[in-house]
């Protein structure tokens, strides 16, 4: 897949302003965030020139100075305004899409919508409007929308936006991804601590701490467990880390370890020399035994094992 990307203004023209923020700076900034995130999908990217215009292109007849032919898709990048809350009073003005009226479907728009109102901002729907760069760019035969982020002028929004800057360019390549069939791979920070070596997750730690569990206890840690090993793994702790000293030998202090270890011990030599798997009595029985070798030499010396040795 091919993806154009421009970002609205920009040359001289700051846009919508409003809460401190430029329509302009803003939209290269999330471009740029939507570049990374899909190119981190595989999906090849053109992206407008940051420092150009394309409505001042298109209007001055020099045309789309980006060569999105061959893309399959195009988003422009704009921010709303006309709200004019800059106090903030928990009311948020959302986010709307563009198409042309050429465009036959919008399901994508709806997905990055769906998405958007998701993450707090109110869906207000798919618009149809013969934008100048994106009229051009479905010239092309490219399906285009432009994309009112939220509002600039609202600091509910604009809080929003900040807070949620991240999951915005997420959530809006996976509704990309979904709308064309590409599969979506998540461009996170978290991704990206497992690939350096970097600081562990939560969810990784756990993913250890059971692991370790059910090698040495048969079973997954309960919920006192991960924390309590959670949090006895340091907070700088790398995944590939040796960390056997704060899980592995712990557990192995255990009585539950010795016990498991112990039962373990006992179905291995039934199975070697009886072929079978222990009773319920003979567990018990040898769970009572403090050495191994004791353990070993009974089963073996048994009727049973001589029986099934012929002897
Ligand atoms: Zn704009």
């Amino acid at each position: 897949m091919r993806m154009g990307l421009i970002s609205g203004h920009g040359a001289g023209d700051s846009g919508a302003v409003g809460c401190g923020y430029e329509e302009a700076n803003e939209t290269v900034r999330v471009v740029r965030m939507l570049a990374e995130k899909f190119e981190a999908c595989g999906i090849e990217v053109v992206t407008y020139p940051y420092e150009r215009n394309a409505f001042k292109d298109c209007n001055r007849g020099l045309g789309l100075q980006a060569d999105f032919s061959g893309c399959n898709y195009a988003i422009e990048v704009h921010f709303n305004s006309g709200r004019n809350n800059e106090s903030g009073d928990d009311d948020i003005g959302g986010t709307e899409i563009y198409v042309t009226p050429r465009e036959e479907t919008t399901n994508t728009e709806q997905i990055i919508l769906r998405n958007m109102e998701a993450l707090g901002f109110r869906n207000r729907g798919v618009r149809s409007e013969n934008f100048l760069a994106i009229n051009k760019v479905k010239s092309l035969g490219v399906s285009s929308a432009l994309l009112e982020l939220c509002f600039i002028d609202d600091a509910d929004d604009m809080h929003l936006y900040e807070e949620n800057f991240d999951a915005i360019g997420n959530t809006i390549v996976s509704a990309v991804c979904e709308g064309f069939g590409v599969g979506y791979t998540e461009d996170t920070d978290e991704a990206e601590n497992t690939e350096e070596g970097e600081h562990m997750t939560n969810e990784e730690k756990n993913w250890y701490i059971n692991c370790t569990f059910i090698e040495l206890l048969g079973r997954p840690a309960d919920d006192g467990g991960l924390e309590n090993y959670r949090n006895q793994i340091p907070d700088d702790a790398a995944w590939d880390d040796n960390l056997t000293a704060y899980v592995d030998d712990n557990i192995k202090q255990s009585d539950e370890y010795a016990q498991y270890q112990q039962k373990e011990y006992i179905r291995k030599v039934y199975l070697a020399e009886l072929g079978r798997e222990p009773d319920a009595v003979g567990m018990e029985t040898y769970m009572c035994y403090g050495r191994y070798r004791d353990i070993y030499r009974d089963i073996h010396m048994s009727d049973e094992a001589k029986a099934r040795r012929g002897e």
